[in-house]
């Protein structure tokens, strides 16, 4: 095995020129079961917008509303507590199946691999042809056939991605609008409609030029994997044990003074990252399973046993014993577990009324009246994340205070934030240097209460 690729990038020349990957097709057990999978998912997003849940989009991300629906539930902008443990149980999920399973989201699920080999990369192989064909189109110059098969396949192209850029766009739009806005003109929509052409053109760099150099330069989860993985991870290897030394059987060679390699190339033919997996694990190995098909295609019209590249761990590459199950998989999981339990916890027992006890006027924050009471006028903001109108009152237990709140209980519609005045009266005897503590109870007609502490002003006398 040779160590030169350890300091080595295989899509960039030694001028630091691009070279270009024409990666071949091969169709084998594993590819199909993946080409499922990424139709699925392409299906899933395509269709999620469209979906309603309890008669709201199933996933909305209303950024200018600073609402985000999640299958019947929303979220509001002040649920800081539910985004922590989404992001943190994501970076745990992330940290566990990582463990256990390598790379399996790079190859199976990442939307770049997904849109690049099951949308763009089919696209491009109907018009342009095999990996051969491709690069012979590029080499030649520019003539009548390369002209309209170029302009065909990026307006093939620029057609999906305004699909899906406007998908995207539903999500955060919501799809209703989104299809409303499509039937006036783009000057009446300006922003949605430059930001479905920015994330167009940001499709057409991504799968149309920068393609592989996105996980191998720039993806940040490529470059922390190997922190998360150790000998026992899964990962698409190649068995050097099984392999070497690789090559043909010259003549007067017995097949049994080599490896089960031929050293035909056809893994590194396939590969979308333009890598050779013979060299052992690298940054730039997607774990796409096509060198997988492609070497068992080989093997199979060798007639040897399959798999000598294949899904394996480390240590099972090299003939040792695997272990799935070790302490940082525990840790983990259990660590995961206790971010779901919290989550679904929080979730269940979820408090869909807010309140806050807000000063009124800053530079007058109290009125004197004549008769010795003293006048404190508050705001009370009330946020109702229920779907029905709910009542909101004030009250204290504090002898001597009373508290007003004009139109009292208080009427709340479904999904909205308002704020009502709150005046406190109380006798100016009760101050102590110029400062009253009072508790304050908000209660609502569904069973919410809370108390607030709020200290009342007044004359420092
Ligand atoms: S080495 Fe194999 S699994 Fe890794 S990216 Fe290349 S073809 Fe895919
Ligand atoms: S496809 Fe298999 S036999 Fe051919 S070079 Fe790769 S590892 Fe060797």
């Amino acid at each position: 095995m040779t160590d030169t690729f350890r300091d080595t990038l295989y899509t960039i020349d030694h001028s630091g020129r691009r070279k270009w990957v024409y990666p071949s097709l091969v169709r084998g057990r594993l590819y199909w079961p993946r080409f499922v999978v990424a139709y699925i998912l392409m299906l899933v997003y395509l269709v999620m917008p469209w979906i309603k849940v309890a008669g709201q989009q199933a996933i909305f991300l209303n950024i200018v509303n600073r609402r985000f629906v999640f299958f019947g539930v929303e979220f509001w902008a002040t649920d800081t507590f539910y985004l922590f443990l989404v992001l943190g149980g994501l970076a745990i999920a992330l940290f566990f199946f990582t463990s256990l399973f390598g790379r399996l989201w790079c190859g199976w699920a990442c939307p770049e691999t997904v849109f690049l080999e099951f949308l763009f990369r089919p696209i491009e192989r109907a018009i342009e042809g095999n990996s051969a064909q491709r690069l012979r189109l590029d080499q030649q110059p520019w003539n009548f056939t390369k002209i309209w098969k170029k302009l065909l396949k990026h307006g093939l192209c620029a057609f999906f991605a305004w699909i899906l850029a406007s998908t995207f766009l539903a999500y955060f739009i919501g799809a209703e609008t989104l299809i409303q806005m499509m039937q006036g003109s783009p000057t009446d929509n300006l922003v949605p409609f430059s930001l479905t052409i920015i994330f167009m053109g940001l499709m057409g760099f991504q799968f149309g030029w920068f393609r592989e150099q996105f996980c191998t330069v720039l993806c940040p989860y490529a470059r922390f994997q190997s922190v998360l993985m150790d000998s026992n991870s899964l990962v698409v290897g190649y068995d050097s044990v099984r392999g070497e030394p690789r090559g043909k059987a010259k003549k007067g060679q017995s097949d049994q003074e080599l490896g089960d390699c031929v050293d035909c190339g056809l893994c590194v033919r396939v590969c979308p990252t333009g890598i050779d997996i013979r060299n052992g694990m690298q940054l730039e190995c997607i774990n796409c399973t096509a060198c997988i098909d492609a070497c068992d295609s080989i093997m199979q019209k060798l007639g040897r046993p399959l798999g000598l590249i294949r899904y394996d761990t480390e240590n099972g590459l090299n003939g040792e014993r695997r272990r799935i199950l070790r302490p940082r998989v525990f840790i983990y999981g259990f660590i995961l577990i206790a971010f779901l339990t919290a989550f679904a916890f929080k979730l269940n027992n979820r408090v869909l009324s807010e309140t806050q006890i807000i000063r009124g006027a800053r530079d007058v924050p109290y009125s004197a009246l004549a008769n010795g009471q003293i006048t404190n006028h508050l705001h009370l903001k009330i946020s109702n994340k229920s779907k029905q109108l709910r009542h909101y009152s004030v009250s204290t237990s504090e002898p001597g205070i009373s508290l007003l709140v004009p139109n009292s209980p208080y009427p709340v519609e479904p999904g909205l934030i308002v704020t009502t005045p709150l005046f406190v009266n109380f006798d100016k005897s009760k101050l102590n240097a110029g400062k009253l503590k009072i508790v304050i109870k908000i209660s609502d007609d569904s069973g919410y209460s809370e108390l607030r502490e709020v200290t009342l002003l007044g004359p420092d006398e």
